[in-house]
C-alpha cells in the first residue's frame, strides 16, 4: 500500500491508496474492532475530500464578522432541576427573572440592528430558564424582530429551547404562528431523563413531556424544524433506546450530545461506538438522506457539500451571542452572569477562546471541527482535552466514510438510470 498521507501530523487518520486505485480509510489502531478498515471506492470523492481537509483555502472559510445567532433568555427560572444544569443549577445564572425584561432587551436588539451587527442571514432562539414560562415575552420579543428584521432585509429564522412540559394548545400555537423551529431536551428514555431531568420539587415530569410532544403533531403544519436533543453520560449511554424512544414522535432531527461535564474516557469512547453503530445501521437501511437526520452527520455533510471551513466552533462572541433576561450580552449562553464574558458594546466583537485550546493547526479536522466547544475545553480543563477531540475525531472519521460511501452510492444510482 501507498500511503496517500501519513498520519504524523493528522492526529490518527491513515488513508492509503492501493495497487487497483482505491482507497483505504484507517483510523485510530487502538480501536479497530469498530473502526476495521473501510474501502472506500469513489476515488474521486475521496481524493477530493482530502484535498479539501489539506488545504487551507482562506476564501472558504465561514465568516465571524456579523451576528448570524442569538439566544435570549426569555426566564431565568426552571420547572425542572436538570443535575447538569449549568444555568447556576437551577435555570437562574444565580439571579432569578420570572420574566424577562422586554423594555431592556428590545433596546438592546435595536442597537445591533442600528450598528449593521447583524448577519442577513439570524438565527434567534429563545432559552431560558424554561422559556415556555413566559409566553406573553416571547410574543412581544417576536413581533419586534419581524418587524425589524423586514426593515432592514434580514431573513429570520426564530426557534426555541423547551424542556418539552408546557407544550399547551395555547402555546403550541404561539410557536407555530411565528413558524418556529422547536428543540426539545429529553435525556432519552424516561427512566433515565426523570433521573437525569426531575421536576424542581423532585417529581417525574415524563406524563407531561409525552402529552405535549403528542400535541406536537396536530400543529406539525405550522412549525419549523422539529428537533430532539439528549445528554448522553456515564449513567446512560443507551442511545439506541433513547432513539426508538424518540422515533415515537417524527421529529426532523436526531440530536445526541455528551455531557459537557463527563470526564470518564471509557464512556466517552462508549458514547462514540453507540453513535457509530446506530449510524451504520441507518445509513444502511436510508442511505445518506437517512443518517442527515442525526444532527452531528447532518453538519458534517452540510459542510462537506457546502465546503465552507470553520475558523471557530461557533462563533461565541462574534457570530453568535446570548442575552439574559435583563439585555445584557455575553459571549456564549453558558457565561451569562460572567463578567468576564459581557459584551460591553454593539459591535464589540471578541471570541470567545478557551486558554485550555489545543494546537489545532496540525488537527486534520480543524476545518470541520472549528477547534471545539471553548466552553466545554474550559470546564474539562486542559488534561481533558484529548478526551473531546478523540471523540470529535472518531465521530468525525466515520461521518467522511458515510459521505464517500453514500456520495458513491448516489453516483452510482445516477448513472444507472
Ligand atoms: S479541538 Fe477539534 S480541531 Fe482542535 S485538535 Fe481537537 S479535534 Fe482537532
Ligand atoms: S462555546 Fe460551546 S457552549 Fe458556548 S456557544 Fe460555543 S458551542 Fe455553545
Amino acid at each position: 500500500m501507498k500511503p496517500l498521507i501519513k498520519s504524523q501530523n493528522w492526529n490518527g487518520l491513515e488513508i492509503f491508496s492501493t495497487s487497483d486505485n482505491s482507497l483505504h480509510f484507517a483510523w485510530d489502531p487502538n480501536r479497530v474492532s469498530l473502526a476495521q478498515i473501510y474501502e472506500v471506492s469513489n476515488e474521486q470523492v475521496a481524493s477530493e475530500l482530502i484535498e479539501w481537509l489539506r488545504e487551507p483555502d482562506t476564501s472558504l472559510y465561514a465568516s465571524l464578522e456579523h451576528l448570524r445567532t442569538l439566544t435570549i433568555n426569555a426566564t431565568q427560572v426552571c420547572n425542572l432541576k436538570c443535575l447538569y444544569c449549568a444555568a447556576g443549577g437551577d435555570g437562574t445564572y444565580g439571579e432569578a427573572r420570572r420574566k424577562a425584561d422586554t423594555e431592556k432587551i428590545i433596546p438592546q436588539l435595536k442597537k445591533f440592528f442600528q450598528t449593521g451587527r447583524i448577519n442577513d442571514h439570524l438565527r434567534v432562539t429563545f432559552s431560558g430558564g424554561e422559556p415556555l414560562l413566559y409566553p406573553e415575552g416571547i410574543k412581544l420579543i417576536s413581533e419586534y424582530l419581524l418587524e425589524e428584521a423586514k426593515n432592514y432585509g434580514v431573513k429570520l429564522q426564530l426557534g426555541i429551547v423547551t424542556n418539552g412540559t408546557l407544550l399547551s394548545p395555547s402555546n403550541l400555537e404561539l410557536l407555530s404562528h411565528y413558524k418556529m423551529d422547536i428543540t426539545v431536551s429529553l435525556d432519552g428514555s424516561p427512566n433515565f431523563n426523570r433521573q437525569q431531568r426531575p421536576t424542581a420539587g423532585g417529581g417525574d415530569p415524563t406524563i407531561q413531556i409525552e402529552a405535549g410532544l403528542d400535541r406536537l403533531s396536530q400543529f406539525r403544519h405550522g412549525l419549523g424544524n422539529l428537533v430532539i436533543s439528549g445528554v448522553f453520560n456515564r449513567n446512560n449511554l443507551d442511545i439506541r433506546s433513547a432513539y426508538e424512544y424518540y422515533s415515537r414522535w417524527k421529529f426532523d432531527l436526531y440530536d445526541f450530545n455528551f455531557d459537557y461535564f463527563e470526564s470518564d474516557i471509557k464512556s466517552s469512547q462508549e458514547f462514540v461506538d453507540h453513535i457509530i453503530e446506530l449510524a451504520y445501521e441507518i445509513f444502511e437501511n436510508e442511505g445518506l438522506e437517512g443518517l442527515s437526520k442525526i444532527l452531528f452527520f447532518k453538519r458534517v455533510f452540510d459542510h462537506l457539500d457546502s465546503g465552507v471551513k470553520l475558523t471557530h466552533h461557533c462563533g461565541a462572541g462574534q457570530s453568535y451571542l446570548a442575552l439574559d433576561a435583563v439585555g445584557n450580552a455575553y459571549a456564549c449562553p453558558w457565561k451569562i452572569g460572567d463578567t468576564h464574558f459581557k459584551v460591553q458594546s454593539p459591535s464589540e466583537r471578541t471570541l470567545y477562546r478557551s486558554v485550555n485550546q489545543p494546537n489545532c493547526n496540525a488537527c486534520w479536522a480543524r476545518s470541520v471541527c472549528g477547534g471545539g466547544c471553548q466552553f466545554q475545553h474550559d470546564s474539562l480543563g486542559k488534561g481533558q482535552i484529548e478526551l473531546f477531540c478523540h471523540r470529535m475525531k472518531s465521530l468525525l472519521a466515520y461521518a467522511f466514510l458515510f459521505y464517500i460511501k453514500g456520495r458513491t452510492n448516489d453516483y452510482e444510482t445516477s448513472s444507472s438510470k
